[in-house]
């Protein structure tokens, strides 16, 4: 742990710091001018520190806009560096393209089609565990065609506004290419006829959300991405969406967090959050405890919770239910073995739900989904899948010997939905629950929960979180 945590009887509670917190809560709500109440909490956020809990991409991006915005802010996680849990090794899509939520009316019907398969795209394993089938019946509800339409609309805002917002950090933060950044749009795959004969009608979605996508045969699929070569006689065709792009989360997360700590940001690594503490409805300290197993606690005037998966566990003594669940997934990042067959523009199987980045010199090939709680055992046949996958579809392309297999909790709401906004009480707040597009939403998501907690409203059509 960097700094010495403050022994755990006592509370840093200066006169400043509680007087800061309650005349913040008030400007945000009072129903002044918003260029009085503008220049106010420019003022009073000088004097705010936020603590930020976890340093995922999430995390580590929800530092950078509140730092830009003024406030003093630290970060805890447990981990000794950033971006080392989910945000570590997923797919590398900024996936635009894709806004629509697993939660859509064919979902139940495809879950019961994969039941029993070994290289089933998803897999549901029963447990005793009422959190697990709460999580189940809201992902059915969300199913409802009306839902789909609704979530996958502000999906798409959402996406539209981060991958605009990542340009701004990256040049702002001056990152640059520090994590095998590549903007050569994300190409959709079809090997079914049946599959790729709804395409057009969800090119004509996606275009009237705002988002470019164009229909391609399969031998205009080839000359976009030559390394397809060896499936000419199985590919349908597919959907090019030619403004995505791809990057690995874990090194962009790390370069800015780096960028942090250099202007001040104070990380708390190796610190394992226990417990919030709370006087009334104030959070008034993080119970902690460090990697000699030392306790102690943290404290700040507002606490922002970017844990992923474990949010809702560290919330639930407050009261608060967050509907996420993890939803396991698996990696493999490999070397490229010949580059003229690993391909350049990143991939979906749209048939397998299995993507594919290329990172630098490195091939990344991600999917499949268990609900199976907060286990991140390897199954072999799941790693096996995808590097049958990697055999099958790009022949050649990596060393299998030198594959690394990772496996990583999605934060998992039911409807894909982030959430952004407000917790019960005065300085709580949230930005978490990104499930399958984390990376693509986070820069959008933490502008927009920043705003909020300079009392703006989001600038994009989304559902953020009013208790
Ligand atoms: C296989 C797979 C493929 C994916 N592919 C893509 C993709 O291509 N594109 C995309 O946009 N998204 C993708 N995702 C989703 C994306 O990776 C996640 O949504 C994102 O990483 C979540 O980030 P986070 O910061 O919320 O969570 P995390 O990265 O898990 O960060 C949470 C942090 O909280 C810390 N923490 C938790 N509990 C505690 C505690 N008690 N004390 C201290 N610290 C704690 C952890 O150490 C961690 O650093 C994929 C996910 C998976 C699993």
């Amino acid at each position: 742990m960097s700094d010495p945590i403050i022994p755990f009887p006592r509370r840093l509670r200066t006169t400043r710091c509680t007087l800061a917190v309650i005349i913040y809560g008030l400007a945000v709500r009072c129903p002044a001018p918003d260029t009085y109440r503008a220049v106010f909490l420019e003022h009073i956020s000088q004097v705010m520190h936020v603590m930020v809990l976890g340093a995922g991409i999430t995390g580590v991006t929800t530092a950078w806009y509140l730092k830009q915005a003024g406030f003093e802010v630290s970060v805890i996680d447990r981990q000794p560096q950033a971006g080392q849990e989910t945000s570590f090794a997923n797919g590398g899509q900024i996936s635009v393209s894709h806004p629509e939520p697993w939660a859509n009316p064919a979902a139940p019907f495809l879950a019961l089609r994969w039941l029993g398969r070994d290289d089933a795209p998803l897999r549901f394993s029963p447990q005793a565990s009422l959190d697990q089938w709460r999580w189940a019946l809201s992902f059915l509800h969300e199913c409802l065609p009306w839902r789909t339409q609704r979530n996958t609309e502000a999906i798409a805002a959402l996406a539209i506004h981060s991958q605009r917002e990542l340009h701004r950090v990256r040049a702002a933060a001056g990152i640059g290419n520090d994590y095998d950044a590549r903007e050569q749009g994300i190409l959709h795959l079809f090997f079914s006829v049946r599959d790729f004969a709804h395409a057009p009608a969800r090119a004509e979605h996606l275009m009237r959300l705002g988002i470019d996508v164009r229909v391609c045969s399969a031998a205009e699929c080839l000359a976009i991405e030559p390394a397809l070569a060896a499936l000419a006689p199985t590919l349908a065709g597919g959907l090019h969406a030619p403004g995505d792009e791809n990057g690995d989360a874990m090194r962009f997360t790390s370069a800015l967090a780096k960028v942090l700590a250099r202007d001040g940001v104070q990380f708390h690594y190796q610190t394992t959050i226990e417990r919030l503490t709370h006087t009334g409805g104030l959070i008034d300290g993080v119970e902690v405890r460090d990697s000699e197993g030392r306790a102690g606690t943290l404290t700040a005037n507002a606490y922002v919770v970017c844990m992923g998966s474990f949010s809702p566990l560290i919330v639930h003594s407050l009261g608060e239910r967050l509907p996420i669940y993890p939803v396991k997934g698996y990696s493999i990042t490999a070397p490229v073995a010949d580059p003229a067959r690993a391909p350049q523009v990143s991939l979906t199987d749209e048939s397998r739900r299995i993507v594919c980045s290329r990172l630098g010199d490195r091939l990344r090939i991600a999917g499949t989904a268990e609900l199976n709680g907060f286990d991140l055992t390897i199954d072999p046949a799941r790693g096996r899948a995808i590097l049958d996958w990697a055999r099958t579809r790009l022949p050649g392309a990596i060393d299998p010997a030198q594959a690394k297999l990772w496996t990583g909790l999605r934060p998992a709401t039911p409807s894909n939905l982030p959430i952004i906004g407000k917790g019960r009480g005065v300085n709580l707040w949230y930005n978490t629950g990104h499930g399958t597009l984390g990376w693509t939403l986070a820069c959008g998501s933490a502008e927009i929960l920043a705003g909020l907690m300079h009392g703006r409203a989001p600038t994009v059509p989304f559902p953020v979180r009013r208790p």
